[in-house]
C-alpha cells in the first residue's frame, strides 16, 4: 500500500510542470489502473467556461465508447456531490453503451480539491470487484492528487493572464499618453500656421506680395517643423535598428543651431520674464542630423524655461574639446526632485505632477533628447538640486562620421 502510495505522490510531482491537463489525466489514469489492478478507464472534465463535459481521455484499450454523463447518472451525481462512487456489479440498461458487456465493475473517483470538482476518473474492472480498504484510499488520494495537480496549474495559468492583461493595460496608457503627447506637439506649429493665414486675410493683405510671400514662408518653416515632429515621434516609437537607416548625418553647424534656436525661444521664455544667456563659440561643425539635435536642444531649453522660476534665467554655454562639444543647458528653476533623477530621461515619465502646471507635459521630451543624442554616438547627464535649478550636458562627437 505505502509503494502505491508513493507512486500516487510522484505522478504529483511528475505532473506538477506540466501544463495540459490531458496529459495530467492521461498519467494519472494510468497509474490509477496499475495500483487498483483495473483494466481500463476514462477521464471527463468540466469545460473552465461553461458546465459541458467532455472526455477528454480513454485509455486505448477501452471497448466502448462511455455516453454523456446524464442528469439521472452516477457520474453527474459524483460530479456534483465530490463523492467517489464504487459500482460493485454493474447493470446495464437499454439505453447504455455496450459497457456491460465489457465491464462487471466500475468506480468514479472525482477530481476535486477543496470542495471544487473539475470532473471524474472512472476506472474500470473486467472481473467482478470486492473494492478492499487499500483500493478505496488508494483511489480517493488518485482523485485527490490530480485536482492538486490542475488547481496549482489553473492559478498559474490565471496568474499568466492577469500577468498579460497587466502588460496590455500598460501599453494602452504608454499609447494614451503617446497620443496626448502628439496631439500636443502638433498643436503649436498648427496654431502658428493658422494665425498666420488669419492675418492675411484680416488684415487685408492678400495683395501685399512681400506681405504674402513672408507668410508662405513662415507657414513653410512650419510645415517643415511639423514634419520633423511627426518624423522624431515615429522614429522614436519604431525599433531602433530600422532607425538609424533613416538618419540623415550631415555637417551641422551646431553653434548656429543652438544660437538660432535661443532666439526663437526668447519669445517663449520673456512670458516668464526668464533670461537666455548664450557662451556659444562660433561656427562648430559636426556631423549629424540638423532636425533631431533642434529637437534635442529645443526639448532641453523648453524645459529650462518651463521649469524655470519667473525672472529666472537659463543659460546656454559650450565648451570644445580636442573630439567633442560639450552643450551645457542650466536654470535656477524649481530643479529635481532626487528620486526623479533615474528615471526623467524614460519615455513618458514626468516628475511630481505639481511641476508639470500646464497639464500638457508628457514626458517624452527627454526621451526624446536622450535619443537623440545616443543616435550621434553622444551621452547626456543631468545634475540638479531641489530649488536650486538643473543643468543637463549633452557631450557630442566633433569628429563623428558615422553614416
Ligand atoms: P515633460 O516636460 O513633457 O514632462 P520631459 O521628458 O521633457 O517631459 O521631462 C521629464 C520630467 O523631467 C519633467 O516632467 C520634469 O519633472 C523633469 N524636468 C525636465 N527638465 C527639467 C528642468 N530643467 N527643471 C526641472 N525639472 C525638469
Amino acid at each position: 500500500m505505502l509503494k502505491k502510495l508513493a507512486l500516487i505522490n510522484e505522478t504529483i510531482l511528475d505532473c506538477l510542470n506540466e501544463k495540459d491537463d490531458i496529459k495530467i489525466v492521461k498519467t494519472f489514469t494510468e497509474t490509477g489502473i496499475k495500483i487498483l489492478g483495473a483494466n481500463f478507464g476514462f477521464v471527463w472534465l468540466k469545460q473552465l467556461n461553461n458546465d459541458k463535459w467532455t472526455l477528454v481521455y480513454k485509455t486505448r484499450n477501452l471497448p466502448f465508447h462511455p455516453h454523456k454523463p446524464r442528469l439521472t447518472g452516477i457520474n453527474y451525481k459524483v460530479m456534483t456531490t465530490g463523492k467517489i462512487r464504487y459500482i460493485k456489479k454493474f447493470k446495464n440498461t437499454p439505453s447504455d453503451s455496450n459497457a456491460g458487456k465489457h465491464i462487471k465493475s466500475f468506480m468514479i473517483i472525482p477530481i476535486s480539491y477543496k470542495e471544487k470538482t473539475y470532473g471524474t476518473v472512472v476506472i474500470c474492472f473486467k472481473k467482478p470487484e470486492s473494492f478492499s480498504r487499500e483500493k478505496k484510499v488508494l483511489s480517493t488520494f488518485l482523485g485527490n492528487g490530480i485536482a492538486q495537480v490542475m488547481t496549482v496549474h489553473r492559478s498559474h495559468e490565471r496568474a499568466e493572464k492577469l500577468k498579460e492583461a497587466h502588460i496590455l493595460l500598460n501599453q494602452e496608457k504608454l499609447k494614451t499618453e503617446f497620443i496626448a503627447n502628439t496631439t500636443h506637439e502638433l498643436r503649436t506649429p498648427l496654431a502658428v500656421i493658422r494665425g498666420t493665414v488669419d492675418m492675411v486675410f484680416l488684415e487685408n493683405k492678400i495683395n501685399n506680395k512681400t506681405f504674402v510671400e513672408n507668410t508662405l514662408k513662415n507657414i513653410n518653416k512650419e510645415v517643415a517643423h511639423l514634419s520633423g515632429i511627426l518624423a522624431n515621434l515615429a522614429l522614436l516609437t519604431s525599433e531602433s535598428g530600422r532607425t538609424k537607416n533613416r538618419i540623415d548625418y550631415k555637417p551641422v553647424n551646431i553653434s548656429k543651431l543652438i544660437g538660432e534656436l535661443a532666439r526663437r525661444l526668447r519669445n517663449v521664455s520673456r512670458e516668464k520674464d526668464i533670461s537666455i544667456q548664450t557662451k556659444i563659440p562660433r561656427n562648430i561643425i559636426l556631423a549629424g542630423d540638423e532636425n533631431y539635435l533642434t529637437k534635442l536642444f529645443s526639448n532641453l531649453i523648453r524645459n529650462a524655461i518651463t521649469y524655470g522660476r519667473h525672472k529666472g534665467w537659463v543659460k546656454i554655454s559650450m565648451l570644445v574639446k580636442k573630439n567633442t562639444a560639450e552643450i551645457i543647458v542650466s536654470d535656477n528653476g524649481i530643479g529635481i526632485d532626487k528620486k526623479d533623477l533615474p528615471h526623467i530621461f524614460d519615455r513618458f515619465y514626468r516628475g511630481d505632477k505639481a511641476h508639470s502646471s500646464d497639464g500638457k507635459r508628457t514626458g517624452l521630451g527627454l526621451a526624446i533628447a536622450k535619443w537623440v543624442t545616443d543616435i550621434h554616438g553622444g551621452k547626456i547627464s543631468v545634475s540638479s538640486s531641489i530649488g536650486k535649478g538643473s543643468t543637463f550636458t549633452v557631450i557630442l562627437p566633433i569628429k563623428n562620421s558615422r553614416k
